[in-house]
């Protein structure tokens, strides 16, 4: 329909394209912004908006004022003029508790006979009044005492989520409030750090500071958005908007943006609530969730009387209406004193320091202890015994130290110190490298060591299923067993363990039959048991191949494991292995420094010694392998097998997938319907090629059943 350029059409031609352009432009641009759905290309809007402006410059007669183009006029002001509310935009009171919206509800139904609510979220934003005439939009005026305040007219048209033209054709007064949604803010803020400006303290101050300018521009560029909650004054006799949630039907329809609990899905439509429902709400922690997980900053909710007959009956005091207040959410943020410093003792070797405070309540929840991190934490921000903290409880997270508020210490306080041994086990503490965290290496400290058998046990390791967590601590009480290695010598003690209380005979026979059949580990399962930490899976694995293949190992394969294991922890705990360690590919310092520590250990070693004389180790898988040391890339593929299926096997397996063909690559798989570029270049570095499905036969690759593949199981 806009084929013809501009300069060949005359006047009512025109002036006939234009209307139409104009609506689809403006319902394009409502779309976007306000429902959120793209239904043209970002493209296609700016060829039809260019077209637009083509027209009116052509015929400045037709511009309209709700024209997209006149979103931004480019004028400078000097000054913002002032303008006066024919009505007071009051504030709402508030209230801080869910009791006190209980006895404010309760109080509507005794005196007034109130029973029907609405409740919406609150926005922390900008409170304006925008009029509109004949369904255009005339005038936008900001909130200052009540009455009078700045026209803000042309810094508000820039905003997109504002409706230039409406379908209600009389005069409609309504109240916006202007937010910076939460991804903007913090845009805004690291761009103005970035340029060592002054930064803005939340989203409201920079709504603020952005809608005052007197360069439109600048507003616009800051992507305000506006949320309408209310319907100050409207003048069609025969229109009935009896019920505040009917004024919010009646806005959407008018293309407002009305984000409240009906767009949030929380309400399936807007409706009068009672009493109970307002304090389900109210009350709600998935509500205040769901609030939080929003884009716009929510710390409060609005709650209303709906039948707006009441809102002239109850009237308002100086400041606020009568007929609604607000709720705020407790602080999440909150004042207290730091009692004590815990220190807790995790599996993971890990001693961390855990806050002791006053008790304080956030969010309905009486908080007592925080995390301190580590000590590194407690040294930077200097916090000490006595102290006055703030404490901050989010969604989903422990409680945690803000900061200290140093203004409240009156004498100088201690400083905490990081202990030098473990609050358990009393061994020395160390750290991993540059690790920030303190650790105990001690396997058989009290503090891990129930853990750490459970861990040995576990499915993946052992597995063991009737040794639960909890027999493993009724275990570790009797003194049956002190470490991981103890569990074999339960199969001695079979009359003392009935004599356990809930010991039955089934369940003893059960858990001595399952450690007697579970004495055979491979190697890489065995390292990965003994719960050292940084060595899982895959680190298992490729340690133990480049043990077997490189150093030679594999002449002891199937002989006395024993020997060989003492071999290589005596190999490990040798100055030789580290730079060996180092040089394999995917190993880090830190797994070699954790390897090295925990082999140090002369207690620990013992513990693994003891292991070995009831567990046999083999490596079953290694001696099938066809190839050393690879680095591999593949080309081409097997059907029914994916790309990261053979990745992950062989990874698996101890060797590297590299997804490019470099130097370092020592052979190319090749499947079916290769890559001619990689071959090619296969060829030029002199690296030479393998078949993918003879490799991965050769190599025991678990094929899964075709027919499976099929049914869509694989
Ligand atoms: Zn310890």
């Amino acid at each position: 329909m806009y084929i013809k350029s501009p300069e060949k059409l005359d006047l009512e031609q025109a002036n006939e394209i234009y209307d139409k352009l104009v609506s689809d432009l403006n319902y394009y641009n409502y779309s976007y912004y306000v429902k959120s759905k793209s239904i043209i290309s970002d493209y296609e809007y700016d060829l039809l908006f260019h077209y637009l402006e083509d027209l009116e410059k052509r015929f400045p007669q037709l511009i309209k004022s709700y024209s997209p183009t006149q979103r931004l006029t480019n004028q400078i002001q000097t000054e913002l003029k002032k303008a006066k509310h024919n009505k007071p935009l009051l504030s709402l009171g508030n209230t801080y508790s869910a009791q006190d919206v209980e006895e404010k509800l309760e109080k509507y139904e005794k005196d007034y006979w109130i029973e029907n609510f609405y409740i919406e979220p609150k926005y922390d934003g900008l409170s304006i009044e925008l009029i509109y005439e004949n369904g255009y939009f005339k005038q936008a005026i900001t909130r200052w005492d009540g009455f009078e305040w700045e026209d803000v007219t042309k810094n508000v048209k820039t905003i997109n989520t504002l409706p230039l033209k409406i379908s209600y054709k009389w005069k409609l007064h309504v109240r916006w409030e202007v937010v910076v949604r939460k991804s903007i803010f913090d845009k805004i803020n690291k761009k103005r750090e970035k340029e060592k400006l002054e930064i803005y303290s939340n989203p409201r101050n920079l709504a603020s500071g952005s809608l005052r300018q007197l360069d439109p521009m600048v507003t616009k560029k800051r992507q305000l958005d506006v949320i309408c909650y209310e319907v100050l004054n409207f003048s069609d006799v025969d229109y009935s908007l009896d019920f505040h949630h009917k004024s919010l039907d009646f806005l959407e329809k008018n293309w407002f943006w009305a984000l409240d609990f009906k767009t949030l899905y929380v309400l399936k439509k807007r409706k009068s609530l009672d009493k109970e429902k307002i304090l389900e709400i109210v009350n709600s922690v998935d509500i205040k969730k769901l609030l939080d997980d929003q884009d716009v900053e929510f710390d409060w909710l609005a709650i209303k009387v709906d039948e707006e007959k009441y809102w002239n009956v109850l009237w308002n005091t100086a400041h606020h209406p009568k007929w609604a207040f607000a709720f705020k959410y407790p602080a999440k943020q909150i004042s207290t004193k730091l009692v004590d410093v815990e220190l807790s003792v995790w599996r993971t070797w890990a001693i961390t320091p855990v806050a002791i405070l006053e008790p304080v309540n956030i969010w309905w929840v009486i908080v007592k202890r925080a995390s301190l991190h580590n000590f590194d934490f407690i040294k930077q921000k200097d916090i000490r015994i006595g102290d006055y903290i703030f404490v901050q409880r989010s969604w989903e997270v422990i409680p945690y130290i803000v900061s200290v508020i140093k203004e409240k210490r009156e004498w100088e306080l201690p400083k905490i110190e990081e202990p030098k041994h473990c609050p358990v086990c009393s061994w020395e503490t160390f750290h991993l490298g540059c690790e920030v965290a303190l650790k105990c290496i001690n396997v058989t400290c009290p503090a891990q060591v129930k853990e750490k058998i459970a861990y040995f046990v576990s499915k993946n390791w052992l597995d063991i299923e009737w040794l639960s967590e909890k027999t493993i601590e009724v275990l570790l009480n009797v003194w049956f067993i002190k470490d991981y290695a103890d569990i074999f010598t339960l199969t001695n003690k079979r009359q003392q363990l009935l004599s356990l209380p809930g010991f039955k005979e089934k369940k003893v026979e059960n858990i001595l039959n399952a450690i007697k059949e579970k004495n055979i580990l491979k190697l890489d399962i065995f390292l990965q048991a003994l719960g050292i930490e940084f060595i899982w899976k895959k680190t298992a694995k490729i340690i133990v191949v480049n043990l077997i293949l490189i150093k030679n190992f594999k002449d002891f394969l199937d002989k006395n494991w024993y020997v060989i294991f003492k071999k290589i922890t005596d190999f490990l705990s040798s100055d030789e292995w580290e730079d060996f360690l180092l040089s394999i590919n995917g190993i880090w310092p830190k797994v070699v420094e954790s390897i090295k520590k925990f082999f140090h250990e002369k207690h620990n070693k013992r513990v693994v010694e003891k292991l070995l004389n009831y567990v046999k180790i083999k490596s079953a898988e290694i001696k099938k392998w066809k190839f050393s040391w690879q680095k591999f890339v593949i080309t081409g593929s097997i059907e029914w097998i994916s790309r990261q299926e053979i990745a992950n096997f062989i990874e698996e397996n101890g060797w590297e997938f590299l997804n490019q063909i470099t130097m370092e690559t020592t052979l190319l798989i090749v499947g079916d319907k290769p890559w001619n570029s990689k071959l090619k270049k296969a060829k030029e570095y002199d690296i030479s090629t393998y078949d993918l499905l003879s490799f991965l036969t050769e190599n025991n690759f678990n094929f899964p059943k075709k027919s499976m593949k099929e049914e869509g199981l694989f």
